[in-house]
Formats: structure tokens, C-alpha cells, sequence
């Protein structure tokens, strides 16, 4: 079993650096027994954070999550998102409600609103400081924020507690000013995508690299992510053997030879760009 590093949340308790992603899981009535045995397998592994959303095939991925963790409550670090469109206070309200059904839980341990929309930022956080005051939601964060909306969440509330957003090597844009933003507040980036849905692990550079140290392209590409040591990665896969090879990035410090290499094939930004999406 591997002990996972974590990192520490502003209200200072700890996140595991690690997590398992859940998008696209539960769209499939074939594939649903192979995504709970994954999900069992990567908590079998030690792996205790699962990202999930009711985004996620219509709240399917939810209830493979639930299969997963049954019986197993206590040693999950358990994340959902609320919709834009259920951003409103009466619609988060019940749409955390609807998650907690399908999750078969009574409590997130974070709760994400998935990306900004036109509803006013204090109706949400109103909502989720409600969630919280009931237990529903041991505590809230956001994802796909820019820092201009991390600067005005923070006017409204200083208890944001994550950012998940789109980072990897080849998708860099944060690390102009959002990654320094979150590092002052010991805020984590949760970094999503993290294999860039898979089709980094054909770069010639990334491959070279894994070759040379006999580790794997998806090992190098997480390591690169976690050579900061505020940031989350969640890759997906339905393959316990995946899992099992991703969390070998770990154990994995790149040197600054590898490092440059990886500067050099996948620049860093030299100036602000707007945050992508997936
Ligand atoms: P990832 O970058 O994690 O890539 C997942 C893909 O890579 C799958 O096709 C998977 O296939 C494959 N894969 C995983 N490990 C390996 C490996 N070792 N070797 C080869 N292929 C591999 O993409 P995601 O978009 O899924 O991002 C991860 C998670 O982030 C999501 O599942 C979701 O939980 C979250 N997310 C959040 C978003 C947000 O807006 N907040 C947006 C997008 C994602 P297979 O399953 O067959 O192994």
C-alpha cells in the first residue's frame, strides 16, 4: 500500500496529493463493474481521494463511486461538483442533496462549483456555508476560476478551500499568476486532465525521458505535475493496472536536466493567457 503525500488546505487540514478521476465512468451498464473493481483497486492501493461530479454521465459516475466506496465511507477523501445551472442557492442546496443520494453518503468532503457562471458568486457561497453548517460539506472550493474570480470569491468569503483546474505540461497558462496566487494562500490546484486526456503520453520527449529512467510516459508527465508540492493530480482510468503504474509517479523526482528538457518541448507562459477548459 502506498502512503500518499498531502498537502494542507487553508483551514489547515490535509488533502491527499493523489486522487482517482471519475469522468466519463457510469455511462456504460457493460463498463460499470470494471469502473467500481478500478476504483476499488485504486482505494485497495492507498489511494483515498475520488473526484467525481453529477455532471459526470448524468450523475452515473456518482452512483460508481458509490458502489465503490460502500463500506468504505470512512477511508474516502470524497469530492463533487455542483452545475452552474443548479448554481443558485436553492439549486445547490438540492443538488448537493441529490449528490449525497446517488453517493449514498451523508457528507462531500469538498464540494466544487465546476466552472463560474452569471449567478452571483454570494448566492453559491451562501449555499455552501449552509451545506457546511449542516455537515453535508466538510468544506467548498471552485474549479475553471480564473484569478480575477478567486479575487472576487475571496471578497465575498476567505473559506475557498481548492481551485481545480486544467493543468499539465502542455497546458501551462496557469503558472503565468494563478499556481502563485493558490501557493499564498496554501490554497491546492487540483490539477485535472492531467495526462492531457491521454494524448501526452505519446510525446517524443515525455517518452524519451520515461525510457531513459525506466518509468512510463503517464509516471513522468504526474511527476511533472507533482514536482510542485501544493498540487493535486486525479487522472482516470478504468484499469487498475493504470492506476497502480500512475501512482509510481510518486515516487518519482525529476532532475533539473529532465526538467529543462521538458521546459524546452513545453514552454512555460510568458505572459497571461485566459484560463482553458476541458
Ligand atoms: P486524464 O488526463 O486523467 O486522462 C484520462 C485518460 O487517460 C483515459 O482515457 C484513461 O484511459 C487514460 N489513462 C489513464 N492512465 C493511463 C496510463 N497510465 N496509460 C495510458 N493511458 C492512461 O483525463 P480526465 O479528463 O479524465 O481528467 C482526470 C479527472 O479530472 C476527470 O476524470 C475528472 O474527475 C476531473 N476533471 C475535472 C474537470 C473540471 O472541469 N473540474 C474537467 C475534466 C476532468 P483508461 O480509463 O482506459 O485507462
Amino acid at each position: 500500500m502506498t502512503a500518499i503525500r498531502t498537502t494542507n488546505m487553508p483551514d489547515g487540514s490535509a488533502m491527499p496529493v493523489f486522487g482517482l478521476g471519475t469522468w466519463h465512468m457510469g455511462g456504460n451498464a457493460s463498463a460499470f463493474a470494471d469502473e467500481v473493481a478500478a476504483l476499488r483497486a485504486g482505494l485497495d492501493l492507498g489511494v483515498t481521494l475520488i473526484d467525481t461530479a453529477e455532471m459526470y454521465a448524468s450523475g452515473g459516475a456518482e452512483r460508481v463511486v458509490a458502489e465503490a466506496i460502500k463500506g468504505r465511507r470512512d477511508e474516502t477523501f470524497l469530492v463533487s461538483k455542483v452545475l452552474p445551472t443548479n448554481a443558485a442557492y436553492d439549486k445547490t442546496i438540492a443538488a448537493c442533496e441529490a449528490s449525497l443520494e446517488r453517493l449514498g453518503t451523508d457528507h462531500l468532503d469538498l464540494y466544487l462549483y465546476h466552472w463560474p457562471s452569471g449567478t452571483p458568486f454570494e448566492d453559491t457561497i451562501r449555499a455552501f456555508e449552509d451545506l457546511q453548517q449542516d455537515g453535508k460539506i466538510l468544506r467548498w472550493g471552485v474549479s475553471n476560476f480564473d484569478v480575477d474570480e478567486m479575487e472576487a470569491v475571496e471578497e465575498i468569503s476567505d473559506a475557498c478551500q481548492a481551485n481545480q483546474v486544467l493543468y499539465n505540461l502542455m497546458r501551462r497558462g496557469i503558472e503565468h499568476d494563478l499556481v502563485d496566487w493558490c501557493e499564498a494562500r496554501s490554497m491546492p490546484i487540483m490539477a485535472y486532465s492531467p495526462l492531457e486526456q491521454g494524448s501526452l503520453l505519446n510525446d517524443t520527449i515525455v517518452r524519451e525521458i520515461a525510457e531513459a529512467r525506466n518509468a512510463t510516459p503517464a509516471q513522468i508527465a504526474l511527476a511533472w505535475i507533482l514536482r510542485n508540492p501544493s498540487a493535486v493530480v486525479i487522472p482516470k482510468s478504468s484499469k487498475p493496472e493504470r492506476i497502480r503504474e500512475n501512482l509510481g509517479a510518486l515516487d518519482i523526482a525529476l532532475s533539473d536536466e529532465e526538467l529543462e528538457a521538458l521546459d524546452d518541448a513545453f514552454p512555460p507562459p510568458s505572459d497571461k493567457q485566459s484560463l482553458e477548459m476541458i
